[in-house]
């Protein structure tokens, strides 16, 4: 994974801009998310995402989002955050 470091005591998920995701190829989207039911219930959910107010997707398990759908940091205890 990343080698990007920085010294902080909180690490942050990257997010990705739900229009970008959007305006992507089902073969490209396909390449950056992943859905059990396919690209197409990908590409849905991140619909109704934007119709809930959140503007990007952040990437990883994040579970402590902001209510844009951004990162709001984690603990450095965290190792699973990258
Ligand atoms: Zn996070």
């Amino acid at each position: 994974m990343s080698k990007l470091s920085h010294d902080g005591p909180t690490t942050y998920h990257i997010h990705i801009p739900l229009h970008v995701l959007l305006s992507y190829s089902d073969k490209k989207l396909g390449e950056i998310v992943t859905h059990p039911d396919g690209v197409q219930a990908a590409r849905a959910e991140l619909r109704e995402m934007q119709l809930m107010g959140m503007t990007v997707l952040a990437a990883g398990k994040c579970d402590n989002k902001n209510p844009d759908g951004s990162c709001a940091g984690h603990p450095s205890a965290t190792k699973e955050a990258a």
